[in-house]
């Protein structure tokens, strides 16, 4: 068989892929269709599904529910401005969203993209604590490193300055303050000396800060590593102690990924602004959205602009809404926390041998997160062809080589995706 029929000429040579060069782009498998955990490639042959499309995908591919609302939809309207109007999509959604929510979340942006939602969720901070303040000092930001937040211009300037974009772009970046990210584990030890730094830089610096922002318990693309809930507890206090609002990224995090709806349940403290995005729409379509509290938005009404200033067109997308609706009338029919609970324990089983393997740095599990930290750097083009040999999705970053499923994978393939993985990562020459 040709190929050609896998691997298009004319898409490597001009289309652009994720962080691809367009000299030496890594190969790109050419997809025909997906359903279920299985994505089918044009020359016919399945792969079991590690990634659910960048942790999208939650119900997997072609799920017969989605579709029927979204063509519900498509009847209707497929989309309308926001500006001055309003659908029943984004309130009935909205209306679910606050009871999911952390408690004292009351005001919704809906953004058309994660990043995006990062970026709102800046410009919600610096608004308000421009107005709450009187200073126009109070507009940076602290992170911890490691993180991720997305691709645009401020959410990069707060990805993690070394596995993030800060050198391709160097001085073009606002520069932010960074510290090193908590080292207790998620049910380890809490050791009380992670939280130093951030207490020192909050000291020093509150005057100049807006807000801190982060990923809750477990840091995504940054790094794969889940922290000790305890940071959270300290870091909420010491926000509040200086005057600095508290941003949760739980773009990656949420519609259970973690074992909670959201990640914050992990913690017990609310952020005052909080992103969402990913899996609020199933793999379906881009939409995201950024919650806060009443205090937050009445803040920045109070201000000197005396609205939140931002507005895309594809705002509240009414097509994007009614499949987000659906998704969390999904989620909420089923016992979702067994489901979880059920997917961690095969992660954990099946991927604990892997820790026992020479190359391997750590094995970690949560919720449907599996990670296998290997001790050098991967070979993402050489280890994709072996995965999809072996007919599994997987796709590694750095030293990590990770799965998330979608939720609807079945036994047999979840210890199958996971058996492959630990084998390539036993042969060292295969990656
Ligand atoms: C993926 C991600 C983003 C960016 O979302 P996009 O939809 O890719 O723009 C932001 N924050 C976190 C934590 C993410 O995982």
């Amino acid at each position: 068989m040709s190929t050609e029929i896998l691997f298009d000429s004319w898409d490597r040579e001009h289309l652009w892929h994720p962080y691809t060069s367009t000299i030496d782009p890594l190969p790109t498998y050419k997809v025909s269709s997906a359903s279920g955990a299985r994505i089918r490639l044009a020359d016919g042959r399945e792969l079991i599904d590690g990634m659910s499309s960048w942790w999208c995908a939650i119900h997997g591919y072609s799920n017969k529910r989605l579709i029927e609302a979204a063509g519900r939809q498509l009847e209707k309207m497929s989309h309308v401005m926001f500006g001055g109007l309003t659908h029943e999509p984004a309130i009935e959604l909205g209306k679910e969203l606050l009871k999911v929510a952390p408690p004292g979340m009351h005001n919704i942006f809906y953004a058309d993209s994660g990043s995006v939602a990062v970026e709102v969720a800046m410009k919600m901070a610096v608004q308000a604590a421009v107005s709450a303040s009187g200073s126009h000092k109070k507009t940076n930001f602290a992170t911890i490193r490691s993180g991720y937040h997305g691709d645009t211009w401020n959410a990069m300037s707060v990805c993690d300055p070394v596995t993030g974009m800060h050198g391709a772009f160097g001085t073009a970046l606002p520069v932010r303050w960074f510290v090193p990210q908590p080292r207790s584990r998620f049910g380890g030890e809490w050791e009380a000396a992670d939280i130093e730094p951030m207490a020192r830089l909050l000291k020093e610096k509150s005057d100049e800060l807006a807000a801190v922002i982060l990923e809750p318990v477990v840091q995504g693309a940054g790094g794969m590593w889940f922290y000790h809930p305890q940071y959270l507890r300290e870091l909420r206090r010491l926000c509040d102690e200086h005057g600095v609002l508290l941003i949760f990224d739980e773009i990656a995090t949420g519609f259970w990924r973690t074992g909670r709806f959201f990640a914050w349940e992990h913690v017990g403290v609310e952020p005052d602004i909080m992103c969402i995005g990913k899996g609020l729409s199933a793999g379906m379509l881009t939409m995201a959205a950024v919650l806060t509290t009443k205090a937050v938005a009445d803040t920045i009404s109070r201000g000197e602009a005396g609205v939140l200033m931002h507005g895309p067109t594809f705002m509240g997308n009414p097509l994007s809404c009614a499949i987000a609706l659906e998704s969390l009338r999904m989620l909420n029919e089923q016992d979702m926390a067994s489901r979880l609970e059920e997917i961690e324990g095969i992660l954990k089983e099946e991927l604990a041998p892997a820790a026992k393997l020479p190359g391997v740095e750590d094995v970690r599990v949560l919720g449907s997160i599996g990670v296998v930290e290997v001790k050098r750097g991967v070979d993402v083009g050489k280890f994709q062809k072996e995965c999809v040999r072996r007919g599994v999705w997987i796709r590694p970053f750095g030293r990590n080589v990770y799965v998330m499923p979608p939720y609807v994978i079945d036994e047999a393939d979840l210890r199958r995706l996971c058996r492959e993985l630990v084998e390539i990562v036993s042969d060292e020459s295969k990656y």
